[in-house]
């Protein structure tokens, strides 16, 4: 049986931060599934059909990633996806109480799926979706953060 994991997050937009992730999980496992959050509770900048494209195009040519998007709880779409692996993804320390939580209320929910953390290269420890956007928004330089094709709708949909 192939190994697969799912790699759910907003991706409000995709960056280095999460692409190296997706690279390290794509290693280990022979399968995974990047999973954008349609329900996200904070409004998102982008809607999930260019989250989505940003994930496929950032993630074209690893071998083993597909790229969808999910409604509602992530252990349901696991089960439905027939999947008990979760990757999340640990920058700093202060990342850590919040994704124990929910890592743990998770296994509450569903004994059977298990939270596995990965760490990112220590270049992307500090790269958020929300610093970058805030960064972008008051016309900071952010192409050694997120790639063109993501750099490019960011400026223009800040500048509006
Ligand atoms: P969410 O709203 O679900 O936290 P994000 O897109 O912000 O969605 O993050 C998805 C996952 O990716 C989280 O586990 C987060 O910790 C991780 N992540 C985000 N940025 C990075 C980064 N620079 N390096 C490693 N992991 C990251």
């Amino acid at each position: 049986m192939p190994k697969t994991a799912i790699y759910p997050g907003s991706f409000d937009p995709v960056t280095y931060g999460h692409i190296d992730l997706i690279g390290r999980a794509a290693k280990i496992f022979d399968k995974v599934i990047v999973a954008v959050a349609h329900n996200y509770h904070k409004k998102p900048l982008f809607t999930t059909p260019e989250r989505l494209k940003m994930l496929k195009d950032a993630t074209r040519g690893m071998k083993g990633v597909t790229v969808e998007s999910f409604d509602g709880l992530v252990i349901e779409y696991a089960r439905t996806k027939k999947v008990n692996v979760l990757i999340r993804g640990l920058r700093m320390i202060s990342d850590f109480e919040y994704e124990f939580q929910m890592a743990l209320t998770n296994r509450r929910l569903a004994n059977d799926i298990e939270t596995v953390f990965l760490m990112p290269s220590e270049n992307y420890a500090f790269l958020s979706s929300t610093l970058i956007k805030e960064a972008a928004a008051l016309g900071a330089d952010i192409s050694q953060f997120v790639p063109k094709f993501v750099e490019k709708p960011l400026k223009e949909r800040l500048r509006r």
